[in-house]
């Protein structure tokens, strides 16, 4: 792969190989100062409706005991904005002084109101001052010129109030939200999202008022990190000040696949040393949130003493853009294939068939016959304690070469070697070996395996700062012009199922948001104390995080993406109910992906590109898309279900569920 940009010219972080944050101003809000030196902030949103003053009030408090820091309330007319006065009152009156935020989507009016209660608001440039059409509009640079007249004239009122009372501003782009007049000249890009912010930013500066911080989401993870980037690298170029960042991943879906979603992008950015207030969103109650946007954040608190990792000179990797690393293809790994998923069951002495489904095989004893879910590892690695039974069609093992060397039938059945095992090997597998190496091992085995078209990499790392100490091995391999196929391993020791979730999804997704790797494998560092059972749950978490890695890395999609709104004061039905009675129907629907929205002002925008739609647009009515386009207008919430099953179908990308 070419060169594409030198290191001197990338400036969005520091540094890529050692952690430190970017220096931004201090932004006050209330009592709570994002950037400058200080941690960073957490923040969630309520979603009970803004006219219900104690229900918020109570949510609010939930919210605030969990850990956030910052609330977020949606004001979506002036009679929401001015009620957020009472529930600012109640709140203080209860002892809490946690700062208020409301959130504005095409109504200045309201917006005007709530800076003079709150200490910070939202407004979404995208519709600001636009109501969108969906219209692709020529612009000369007189008319657009003209169209940016427009919106300062609409948007100074509001710059002139904060300033007045002393509220911050975040400027919020998001991805699927951008006005026709950036949609037209920009498209659908980071760029365009930068942009967008960069207008109301430069109204902001001339007026002197800084209090400001910026947030660039998308439901799509690799947008979400490019335009981050492509944003400080802006705000840098452009002799902006360097304004705090709002890091979050938009309409990110519930439970596990959530999590790894957040982790991905938010993640990705903070490793480097990017954000100063995160936002994890799920469709969950929102006092879930604070605690995963926490266990984010805290693993950066002692991140700086790190092992060095030598610094990159020349960059070869496009930050701003997803471009895979050429790998050439060994067996099924690297080239044209999906990234493989190797699951680790090493620690199961004689595993049984039954136990198989762990990792997403299963035994049907009564036909003697093996079935494979969507989530079927592709090989498993069983170390010293191989498979004692006769492997299942599509299943693949990998064994430690010293237990390899002495298996009769050698079927689908491969070696691993270390380092100095594979200098000393008398005999290879005629078509597949995994050498394991450690990043700081990656020139010594690079030479050695650089002409070979029969060895994969197992590549991990002891290296706190892991991440970008992997993307400086990967580094190396291009600068060598070596393309063999890497899996990423990582190791952790024992810890919780959340924060398994979050780091696999930080440290291998990063890598793969950037175009790195060609596989995952999570292991756990050292054995602890546990029962078979519990094992075994272990190795079925690393398995399911490791095809959700993928996906929300969005390079390989082996199950159906939901893209769910986390729901605020405007949902139109419980968002929470809706999406699992949507998920139950359709979790068989390999790589489709649904948006579930809770209103029908921001769903259709924010639902990006949901391959089907289903959007409250009344109460008890729904209203159905087929990606942008709307197919039923006002349909029973009771209906709506099976005539989203309907459009699927006709669609010709419907198929029964199989019943394993
Ligand atoms: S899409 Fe969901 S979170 Fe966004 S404004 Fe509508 S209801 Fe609220």
């Amino acid at each position: 792969m070419e060169p594409l940009i030198q290191s001197p010219e990338i400036n969005y972080c520091n540094s890529l190989t050692q952690y430190s944050r970017r220096k931004t101003i201090p932004v006050r809000v209330g009592d709570v100062t994002i950037g400058g030196d200080n941690p960073i902030v957490v923040q969630s949103m309520t979603t009970v409706d803004t006219m219900d003053t104690q229900g918020s009030v109570e949510q609010c408090i939930r919210m605030i005991e969990s850990g956030c820091q910052l609330i977020r309330i949606t004001a979506p007319s002036i009679k929401e904005a001015e009620n957020l006065q009472n529930i600012k009152n109640e709140l203080r009156k209860r002892g809490y002084q946690t700062p208020l935020v409301a959130d504005i989507h095409f109504t200045p009016n309201a917006a005007e109101i709530a800076a003079r209660i709150v200490e910070k608001v939202r407004i979404n440039p995208g519709n600001y001052a636009d109501k969108k059409k969906f219209e692709v509009i020529e612009y000369t640079d007189a008319s657009y010129q003209e169209e940016l007249e427009r919106i300062r004239e609409r948007f100074l009122p509001l710059v002139k109030i904060c300033k007045e009372h002393g509220t911050a501003m975040r400027i919020g782009t998001n991805h699927g939200s951008l006005s026709d007049r950036i949609m037209s000249r920009y498209g659908d890009t980071p760029l365009g999202m930068v942009e967008s912010a960069l207008e109301f930013l430069r109204i902001c500066e001339e007026e002197n008022y800084h209090d400001i911080v910026i947030s660039m989401k998308s439901s799509n993870t690799q947008v979400m990190v490019q335009a981050y980037r492509l944003l400080v690298q802006k705000l840098n170029e452009g002799g902006f000040k360097p304004y705090p960042l709002h890091l979050g991943v938009t309409e990110a879906g519930e439970a596990e696949d959530g999590r790894i979603k957040s982790a991905v992008g938010i993640g990705t950015l903070l490793e480097d040393g990017l954000g100063d207030t995160v936002r994890v969103s799920l469709t969950e109650d929102p006092e879930f949130e604070a605690p995963v946007a926490k266990a984010l954040i805290d693993r950066y608190t002692h991140r700086e003493n790190h092992q060095p990792i030598s610094a990159i000179t020349d960059y070869p990797i496009n930050p701003f853009e997803h471009t895979k690393r050429e790998s050439k293809e060994v067996y099924n790994f690297g080239g044209q294939n999906v990234p493989r998923v190797i699951t680790d069951i090493s620690r199961v002495e004689n595993i049984s068939e039954k136990e198989m489904k762990a990792v997403g095989h299963f035994y049907l004893p009564e036909l003697d016959k093996w079935k494979m879910n969507d989530l079927g590892c592709d090989f498993v690695y069983s170390g010293k304690n191989p498979i004692p039974f006769m492997l299942p069609n599509g299943m693949r093992e990998i064994q430690d070469v010293e237990v390899w060397k002495n298996t009769k039938d050698q079927t689908n059945k491969y070696p691993l070697f270390s380092l100095i095992e594979f200098h000393s090997a008398s005999s290879f597998h005629s078509e597949l070996n995994f050498l394991q190496v450690l990043d700081t091992e990656i020139e010594a085995a690079s030479k050695l395996v650089k002409d070979r078209t029969d060895v994969v990499l197992i590549l991990n790392t002891t290296n706190a700062h892991g991440m970008p100490a992997l993307r400086r091995a990967f580094v190396s391999l291009i600068q060598e012009n070596n393309s063999i196929p890497v899996v990423v391993k990582v190791s952790y020791p024992d810890q919780s199922s959340d924060q398994t979730m979050l780091y696999a999804a930080t440290d291998v997704g990063g890598l793969l948001v950037d175009g790195l790797g060609d596989g995952i494998m999570i292991s756990l560092e050292k054995e602890g104390g546990h029962t078979r059972e519990e094992v075994l749950d272990q190795i079925k978490l690393h398995n399911n995080v490791s095809f959700g890695v993928l996906q929300a890395a969005r390079t390989r999609m082996s199950k159906t993406e939901y893209i769910s709104c986390p729901s605020c004061g405007r949902t139109l039905f419980d968002l929470q109910e809706t999406t699992a009675m949507i998920r139950k129907r359709t979790d068989h629907l390999k790589g489709v992906k649904i948006g579930i929205m809770g209103c029908i002002v921001n769903g259709p925008g924010e639902m990006a590109d949901a391959d089907y739609g289903y959007v409250g647009s009344g109460k008890g009515k729904i209203t159905l898309y087929k990606g942008k386009e709307v197919i039923k207008r006002s349909v029973p919430s009771e209906k709506a279900v099976d005539e989203l099953i309907e459009i699927i179908r006709a669609d010709g990308m419907w198929t029964e569920p199989e019943i394993i």
